[in-house]
Order: C-alpha cells, then sequence, then structure tokens
C-alpha cells in the first residue's frame, strides 16, 4: 500500500525535465549579460538573412565553431557569442564584427558592392564597407577576388576608362 501511494504521488508531480535548456544555458553561460545589444539584428536583415540561417552556417562552419569551442573553454581570444548565441569578432559585442561563415561570404559581398546603396565600389571601399560590420578570415582577399570577377564592374570600366591590353 505504501509503494502504491508513493507512485500515485510521483507520478501527479509536474514534469520538470520537459524543457532541454542543456544547449541553451551553455550559451549563455559563455556570455556575460551586459554585453548583449540589438545591433545583431540590423546587421543581418541588412544582407537578407535570418538569425537561424547564420547561427546554423556557423556551427556548420569549421572556423567557427572552432572559435566558438575557444569560448566556451573560456579560452577567448577576441570573440564573443551573442544572447543568440551567434559568434562575433571583438572584446565587446557593442563594437564586435559579425563572424561570417565561408558559406554565406559571397551573399553578404554581393549585398555590399552590387545592390543600388553599395554602387559597385571599388575593392577597397567595398572592403571598409563590409568591415564596419563583419569580420571572417581572408576578407581582403575574397573582397578583391569578387570585385575582379564582377561583371557590371569591368563593364563600367571598360566604358569610363578603356584599356589596351
Ligand atoms: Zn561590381
Amino acid at each position: 500500500m505504501k509503494l502504491a501511494e508513493y507512485e500515485f504521488e510521483i507520478e501527479h508531480k509536474p514534469g520538470k525535465k520537459h524543457v532541454n535548456a542543456d544547449s541553451l544555458s551553455r550559451h549563455i553561460a559563455s556570455m556575460r549579460p551586459e554585453e548583449a545589444t540589438l545591433t545583431e539584428m540590423s546587421d543581418l536583415t541588412e544582407v537578407g538573412l535570418t538569425r537561424e540561417a547564420v547561427f546554423d552556417a556557423q556551427r556548420k562552419d569549421a572556423y567557427c565553431r572552432c572559435k566558438v569551442e575557444e569560448i566556451e573553454a573560456q579560452q577567448e581570444l577576441g570573440f564573443v557569442l551573442s544572447t543568440n548565441g551567434l559568434l562575433y569578432k571583438g572584446d565587446k559585442l557593442s563594437e564586435a564584427k559579425l563572424v561570417v561563415p565561408e558559406t554565406l561570404v559571397r551573399k553578404v559581398i554581393q549585398r555590399h558592392h552590387d545592390t543600388v546603396f553599395a554602387g559597385h565600389q571599388g575593392i577597397k571601399r567595398t572592403g571598409n564597407l563590409l568591415k564596419l560590420h563583419y569580420y571572417w578570415p581572408n576578407m581582403n582577399r575574397d573582397v578583391e577576388t569578387y570585385v575582379k570577377q564582377c561583371e557590371s564592374c569591368s563593364k563600367l570600366k571598360v566604358g569610363k576608362n578603356p584599356r589596351r591590353w
């Protein structure tokens, strides 16, 4: 009888294990609350990306994953995680740059070069614009390659300043 009462009691306790907060709490533990800002949202919508898309791509990216692991191991090397778990380069989130995973690099450059607002600027200006909000390894090289391969740019150059080869 005693056992039956005991079991009954257990069954009617509200479930505590329903929320799997494991992965969530790991991210929260590794960031400092005072550094959380809303800047990340404007950075992302600017390039037409959702937080989820960037989060997934960052976690699949070898470089980003390595940095996230370093942060979680308390070996901070100038990188921070936001409240949303996104990886940024910088000591403070308020002045940090979003780390762009390799798979999204082309899209981010495109948005800062091909759009009406960007207006097909040169390598240096496109690079400087990107560096205001983003970071990835070999940024300069990738921007240079992209701008050099831009068809619209090469047409403009031919029109404005014809070169003899
Ligand atoms: Zn261009």
